[in-house]
């Protein structure tokens, strides 16, 4: 079982970014308003999120890392969760299978902060108490000690750091009110901090640099009844406009439903619809945040769950194609 668990997990987390991801989502959905991050070699040595969100009850530490079981959803999962970010409930299971993680996490009702360890799903020992302040404290080290070919197969420690940078910076842009910092273990100055208060356009121009923040168009969609009909509930985004001169392309940033997501039809469209304004190969800045009716999204077609498909994609894609036509149609004159 230890194996096979192992191999899934394995199949979860194929980098240190993908482990931070779930992390990060989970203190968001705490309505932490500050996330402090320490990466040590790239992540693999360590990964420290440390949040003040509502903290974890005690009594519930020990089934924290088990994989999806009964006592799990009655303890940990209510609608509200399902509905924000996609529902597995095995990440920090998964995560526990392959690196060893330790949870110091304290509730606003708690008089002080309890500590446990965890390895292989399950908790080491009861929880002790310790000093802290009411959120989480989650430390992930030695990620894929056990699976030297993921190992392997990372990239140098400055890439995946990095790659670590890319994601807060697209987390920050799209959970305007939460305040996001980013260390280096050792490093004296931060290399990235976005203080809380920050718009958009500010964490934008922190994150991505002044020729894009400078080009920020913002887009918002009426939601019409028919568009409701298609179970999009709200869109908005920014994209750079007609001046944009950026010569390195940034990825898109597609969210949906408060999770980072990849979605190829979408990308593909929305490129298309600006290759009609800008010259060839001069790739724009596009952010775009979408909520559509939970049940209609499929996270989970991809263990990483990057890619996704939700019903009435092309529909849904169209209209927002349109609102970027429009857009830019509207500049050009
Ligand atoms: P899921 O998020 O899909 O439920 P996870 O393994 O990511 O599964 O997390 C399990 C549970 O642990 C979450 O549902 C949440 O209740 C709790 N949890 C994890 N991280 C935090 C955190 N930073 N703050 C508060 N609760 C957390
Ligand atoms: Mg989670």
């Amino acid at each position: 079982v230890s194996v096979v668990n192992k191999i899934a997990a394995g199949e979860i987390v194929i980098a240190p970014v993908n482990a931070l991801k779930e992390m990060m989502e989970n203190s968001i959905d705490a309505k932490a308003t500050m996330v402090d991050i320490l990466v040590k070699d790239g992540g693999i040595k360590l990964l420290q999120i440390t949040d003040n969100g509502c903290g974890i009850d005690k009594d519930d530490l020990p089934i924290l890392c088990e994989r999806f079981t009964t006592s799990k959803l009655e303890v940990f999962e209510d609608l509200s969760k399902i509905e924000t970010f996609g529902f597995r409930g095995e990440a920090l299971a998964s995560i526990s299978h392959i690196a060893r993680v330790t949870v110091t996490t304290k509730t606003e009702k708690d008089q002080c902060a309890w500590k446990a360890s965890f390895s292989e799903g399950k908790i080491l020992g009861q929880p002790k108490p310790v000093a802290g302040k009411t959120g989480t404290i989650i430390t992930v080290e030695d990620l894929f000690y056990n699976i030297p070919s993921r190992l392997k197969a990372l990239r140098s420690p400055g890439e995946e750091f990095n790659k670590i940078l890319d994601v807060i910076g697209r987390y920050s842009i799209n959970n305007n009110n939460v305040g996001f910092s980013c260390k280096k273990f050792g490093d004296s100055k931060v290399a990235l901090m976005i203080k809380a208060d920050l718009s958009t356009k500010d964490r934008v121009r922190i994150v991505f640099g002044a020729n894009v923040s400078t080009n920020l168009m913002e887009l918002n969609i009426d939601i019409t009844d028919d568009v409701q009909r298609n179970g999009l509930l709200s869109a908005s985004g920014f994209v750079t406009n007609l001046d944009f001169t950026n010569k390195k392309p940034i990825p898109p940033a597609f969210f949906i439903n408060g999770r980072l997501v990849s979605c190829d039809p979408m990308r593909r469209s929305f490129y298309q619809i600006y290759s009609n304004f800008l010259p060839k190969g001069n790739k724009p800045f596009i952010y775009f945040s979408l909520t559509i009716k939970p049940q209609n999204v499929d996270v989970n077609i991809h263990p990483t769950k990057r890619e996704v498909r939700f019903l009435n994609e092309e529909e849904i894609i169209d209209r927002l194609a349109i609102l970027l036509q429009d857009k830019l149609a509207s500049i050009d004159t």
